[in-house]
């Protein structure tokens, strides 16, 4: 079994999620895919829930939600299946905007709204493969925070995610990134980036052979490219170095992901959606 993690510029738009179909097809054995909501709809969800619940601002950004679903859906989904796939897209986007309406803004309406992001894009991403036996991992039931909110809780989380794989069977399995419940049960997250430290865990607790994070750059660079034109790629890492880099500002890997994966040191490769063929970091 390995995981794979795409992050939101990969699940951003339908020529970057028909690049994922390929990279996730392509795979033989099953696969665990964690996905991140689409991009930029976590800081759009940030900015709503800021927003004056009248305001006709919120129907705008709902009513663009809501077509940025609807153009991926005909692009994407398989014609026979479209109707169900935007039911339950529909339905999803009416609670939000629900919520919007409703919630008292607290810390618990603010990690609500913004897992709308994630529960979102898994749905729709579980639905892209066709024949396949595809199944929507319930991420809420398995990954759990501490009281304190936010830092992840290992030992509940490992022992759930393991009894849950040991008890299902499929080809792909579709993991909404980043959000978690608390032990109240109350939905929170693993703090933005968040996406990275869901795959680190579930590789960790099942002990896969292989973790690879889809993202937008060619891995870890030794420098900003948009600041230096010397930055060069880095083909491989130590986990310890990886750490100090995303630890200083590098923000390719989650840090915390890296934490948790450092002392088992299941291989880990950044790669670029864009670029599946071209060079990546390879963490070990
Ligand atoms: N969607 C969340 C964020 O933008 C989590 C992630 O993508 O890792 O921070
Ligand atoms: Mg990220």
């Amino acid at each position: 079994m390995i995981v794979l993690k795409f992050g939101g510029t990969s699940v951003g738009t339908s020529s970057a999620l028909e690049q994922v179909k390929n990279i996730v097809m392509a795979h033989q054995e099953p696969v665990i895919v964690v996905v991140s909501a689409l991009g930029g709809m976590t800081d759009q969800l940030v900015e709503l829930m800021q927003m004056d619940s009248r305001s006709s601002k919120v129907t705008e950004m709902l009513d663009a939600f809501g077509c940025r679903y609807a153009n991926l859906i005909s692009a994407m989904i398989d014609e026979s299946i479209q109707p169900q796939v935007r039911t339950d897209i529909n339905r999803l986007l009416r609670e939000l905007q629900k919520d919007i309406g409703n919630a008292p803004r607290d810390t618990y309406f603010q990690d609500k709204i913004i897992s709308y992001g994630e529960r979102l894009s898994s749905v729709f991403v579980s639905r892209l493969f066709g024949a396949k036996n595809a199944v929507l991992v319930p991420v809420l039931d398995l990954v759990s925070t501490l009281a304190d909110n936010r830092s992840l809780d290992r030992d509940i989380s490992f022992s759930r995610i393991n009894d849950y794989f040991r008890n299902n069977d499929a080809d792909i399995y579709i993991v909404p990134g980043f959000i978690a419940s608390a032990p109240d049960g109350h939905i929170t997250n693993l703090g933005r980036g968040g996406s990275d430290l869901t795959a680190a865990i579930i590789a960790r607790a099942l002990n896969v052979s292989k973790i690879e994070i889809w993202t937008d750059v060619d891995g870890y660079m030794t420098a900003d490219p948009r600041r230096d034109s010397n930055a060069a790629q880095i083909p491989q890492l130590t986990y310890d170095a990886a750490l100090d880099m995303s630890l200083n500002g590098a923000k390719v890997v989650y840090a915390p992901a890296l934490e948790i994966m450092k002392d088992v040191r299941i291989p880990l490769e950044v790669k670029n959606t864009f670029n599946p063929d071209g060079r990546f970091t390879s963490i070990r």
